[in-house]
């Protein structure tokens, strides 16, 4: 850790800074959990050392609960599985996440003490837990987690005292980070990085933080499981600057950025882009041109746009897709009367009817969604922004789907750009776009040099197969880097 130094200053707590200068897509660090753990609708779906999602996977013979891509996962895990393994098929059935993930800890506490691991700037023990901060709710809940742990701690592995139990809950609660799939698709876990846990919050972070589920193609071992998390500089840093990661996402006005902020995190954001109400303006945009909409009318179609989000989402949760397309429609139809193009309740309906049409092929007004959705994007995220990256992507690949070659290509390159930075050239993500780009590139050249045989081509692929069919719409990895239950 010769890149970065731990400090601590009045009033903000501790906090990290470059010791070293930096540029746009270095890898500040890169640190493995301390433990981790898969959310429970998944044990089955998602391997529990690499946190890759497979349609196989092999399940462990002894606890039937713990399930892994292949042998090499399953050796590396055993030492961290071990006690779990029997304590689960001792009670026989798994407690939940935050359960297991607590015994995660303790047990490696137990095998290696509390202190310092190789590494890491600061211990389990000195993480902030704000169990001080619970209200009567969360305390109820702590009591709950505290009740299940005891009973799924076996008594022959170390005794802790219940107000240590209550620490590591709390730190879970406040630190754990979610992990994602391979594909970034889906939230799939939760896991415990204590350098991580040191990187202060700003809505217009110079970091960001990526998870890596490492490289199966790798044959040794050691790479083989490697997953990872990495901080990775978005510009450049000079010594002596502090390092930051948003903890939620940009897209919301400054004042429920703050809210989100106080509420799972307990701290007033102070950054420039809060105080000053930087895009707020772009974000909360009424139309232009023609007669200004009052503000009794932008309010309404505000609070209508949340509620048919909320109806949007039960919908969608359901798999009741041709409900949402409908939703969003009516919904759009409304909102393009008073709305800006940037304003972020017209962009958010235009990102689910966008990800929805694609999935049902309906793929030309899917193309025309994403298009205006990134138009929007690009004016208000950061240009090195993970979530701009991937809106990209995916909005370049509905272009490339719907035949729109030139549009679709010069996306896949843009969020090519943007991967490179916040991903790395060998997040499985960015290999993807990678082929993608080179093979939407080749089809324009054709495209640029005879267009009616590229039109020739394309009638054959999709007369041959049906076009790739785009992933079925799930719940998307939270916005908020850290895991805290809402
Ligand atoms: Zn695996
Ligand atoms: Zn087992
Ligand atoms: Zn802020």
């Amino acid at each position: 850790m010769e890149t970065v130094e731990l400090f601590s200053a009045e009033g903000k707590g501790r906090g990290l800074k470059a010791t070293k200068e930096q540029w746009a897509g270095d890898v500040i660090f890169a640190e493995r959990a301390y433990a981790a753990v898969v959310f429970d609708s998944l044990t089955h779906l998602v391997c529990h050392t690499c946190f890759k999602r497979h349609e196989k996977l092999h399940r462990c013979g002894q606890c039937k609960f713990a399930h892994y891509c292949d042998r090499t996962c399953q050796k590396e895990g055993w030492a961290k599985h071990k006690s779990e393994c029997s304590a689960v098929k001792k009670q026989g059935k798994a407690p939940n996440e935050n359960i297991r993930l607590a015994a995660q800890i303790l047990w490696r506490i137990e095998r290696e003490g509390g202190g310092l691991t190789e590494g890491s700037l600061v211990s389990i023990d000195e993480l902030q837990n704000h169990v001080e901060h619970f209200g009567d709710e969360e305390k109820k809940e702590l009591r709950v987690d505290l009740e299940s742990f005891l009973e799924f701690w076996p008594p022959n592995s170390k005794q802790f005292g219940m107000q240590y139990i209550s620490h590591i809950l709390g730190v879970i609660n406040c630190n754990g980070f979610t992990l994602s799939d391979q594909r970034g698709l889906q939230a799939v876990g939760v896991g415990i990085f204590p350098n991580l846990c040191m990187v202060n919050h700003d809505c217009w972070p110079n970091c960001s933080v990526i998870f890596n589920n490492g490289n199966h193609e790798a044959v040794r071992s050691l790479f083989h499981t490697q997953m990872r998390i990495e901080l990775r500089a978005l510009g450049k840093i000079s010594p002596g600057e502090e390092l930051t990661v948003s903890y939620v996402d940009f897209l919301n006005v400054g004042e429920d950025r703050r809210q989100q902020l106080k509420k799972q995190y307990y701290f007033d954001c102070t950054c420039q882009h809060c105080q000053k109400g930087i895009k707020d303006d772009l974000m909360l945009a009424v139309k232009e041109g023609g007669e200004k909409p009052s503000q009794e009318t932008v309010k309404e179609i505000i609070q209508y746009s949340k509620d048919t989000l909320e109806k949007i989402d039960k919908a969608r949760s359901e798999g009741v897709y041709h409900e949402v397309v409908k939703l969003c429609r009516e919904c759009l139809a409304k909102q393009e009367a008073i709305l800006g193009d940037t304003n972020i309740y017209l962009l958010r309906i235009l990102s689910i009817l966008s990800e929805v049409l694609s999935y049902l092929q309906h793929i030309n007004e899917a193309a025309g969604c994403s298009k205006r959705m990134v138009d929007g994007y690009v004016k208000l995220y950061h240009p090195n922004n993970a979530q701009l990256g991937m809106a990209l992507m995916r909005a370049g690949v509905t272009h490339w789907h719907a035949g729109l070659i030139e549009v679709g290509h010069e996306m896949l390159c843009k969020a090519y750009a943007v991967l490179l930075v916040t991903h790395g050239p060998s997040h499985p993500i960015t290999k993807d776009l990678e082929a993608m780009r080179v093979q939407s590139e080749m089809e324009l050249r054709m495209f640029q040099q005879n267009e009616f045989m590229y039109y020739k081509m394309r009638e054959a692929a999709l007369q041959n197969q049906k076009i790739q069919v785009m992933p079925e719409p799930t719940n998307e990895v939270s916005p908020g880097i850290f895991q805290k239950k809402q």
